[in-house]
């Protein structure tokens, strides 16, 4: 059988991509040079800030609004074609500042959520000893410079939630295949011909790159240069005996996620260490001494795992999606850095349109494939 769209990388994007396809009836062909949902997917965090898209100008920020939208949609869908709970919460947020600089940086960002309407709204020591009873000893020792709450952050469990996507796409006859690894193309005129693989030669009708920080070696075989590179990023899971607060607490890029089972997920780190998921003693000591420092009780708890995932960082900060330069039926969508797993089904939704030859529902301008 030939595939309507063969996707090279399994990771949230890849499978997003193949669930909106076949959703829309396209046969789907997805390959992994490891295990689907093992890279950056399955090592991040799963916070989902909150987005605005009925207020969104920049086509990134309209990317994220529809991604925002669509979360609650999908995690109900995955959920009842699956019966996986993806964990999306719509827990909120809490955005705390100890220093001045730090509190500066959180009255800027409240000014400009308020312009798009998005709520983020200033509170008192008080309110945050009242809101989480695991943070009073931090709101009673004079530290705390600025606290915010944003009631429409989110979370979900990005391992969960790939376990959904996964089950979901093959009971929509994906084929999965894992440790296929893409290694070159046959390019004949304006078309891929033949995908070059570990498990020989695949064709499709399209292709559609979605490697994450792998994607600049492959691009670079099709004589396109991107700027896309692997960013470390490190985590610490502690796991307490009961769930200790509710919501994500957010301190600069650092944060404590809070999952309903007591876990509570660190992080994280940004590094240029090039393909290396080592953790580092220093920078997990870093982040367990951070998160102790903010919520004192989980001295009481165990770290039960620590890990690094490599991000798909890009040189301007945007994704790249859309068509392969000079190529009718070659796509990429990939570059997503700290955000793959909140853009990832306002991501699908578009770059199906677009590989199903229609007009994305976004001006995908900024994220065309051959800048930089
Ligand atoms: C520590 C950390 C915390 C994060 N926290 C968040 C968060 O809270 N919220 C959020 O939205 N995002 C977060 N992210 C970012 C998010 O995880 C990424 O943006 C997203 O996972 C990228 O998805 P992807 O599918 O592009 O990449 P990946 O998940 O890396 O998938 C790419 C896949 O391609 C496969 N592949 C590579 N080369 C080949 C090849 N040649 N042939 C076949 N297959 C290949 C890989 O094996 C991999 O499975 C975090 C990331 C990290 C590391």
């Amino acid at each position: 059988m030939t595939h309507d769209c063969l996707i090279l990388g399994g990771g949230v994007i890849g499978l997003s991509i193949a669930y909106e396809l076949a959703c829309s009836g396209a046969r789907v062909r997805i390959i992994d040079r490891r295990q689907a949902g093992s890279e950056a997917s399955w090592a991040g965090a799963g916070i989902l800030p909150p987005a605005n898209q009925q207020t969104a100008v920049h086509p990134l920020e309209q990317l994220r609004g529809l991604s925002h939208a669509l979360h609650p949609v999908w995690a109900e869908r995955l959920r009842e074609e699956t019966g996986i709970d993806n964990g999306y919460r719509r827990c909120g947020g809490l955005y705390l500042a100890r220093s001045v600089g730090e509190a500066a940086s959180l009255h800027a960002l409240a000014a400009s959520l308020a312009d798009v309407e998005i709520e983020m709204c200033r509170i008192t020591a008080t309110d945050v000893a009242a809101l989480e009873a695991a943070l009073a000893p931090l709101a009673q020792s004079g530290e705390l410079a600025a606290a915010y709450r944003l009631p429409d952050e989110a979370q979900l469990r990005n391992p969960w939630h790939l376990q959904a996507l996964i089950a979901a796409c093959r009971s929509r006859q994906v084929q999965i295949d894992d440790d296929v690894e893409a290694t070159g193309f046959h390019v004949r005129g304006d078309r891929i011909h033949a995908v070059i693989t570990t498990a020989g030669e695949l064709q499709a009708n399209c292709y559609c790159l979605t490697t994450g920080a792998w994607t600049f070696a492959l691009l670079e075989k099709l004589g396109v240069e991107t700027g896309i590179l692997p960013i470390r990023g490190q985590i610490v899971l502690f796991h307490a005996q009961r769930p200790l607060f509710t919501h994500v607490l957010n301190e600069g890029p650092r944060y404590l996620v809070p999952r309903d089972d007591g876990r509570v997920i660190v992080g994280s780190t940004e590094e240029e260490v090039g393909f290396n998921h080592q953790t580092t003693d220093e920078e997990i000591g870093e982040l367990t001494e951070l998160a102790r420092r903010i919520v004192p009780d989980l001295r009481e708890a165990v770290v039960e795992k620590t890990w690094a995932g490599l991000r798909p960082g890009t040189f301007d900060g945007f994704p790249y999606l859309g068509a392969i330069p000079r190529l009718s039926n070659g796509f990429v969508a990939a570059g997503h850095f700290r955000s793959g797993l909140h853009l990832s089904p306002g991501t699908a939704r578009v770059m199906s349109q677009l590989l199903q030859g229609q007009q994305a529902e976004i001006d995908l301008t900024p994220f065309r494939v051959g800048r930089g």
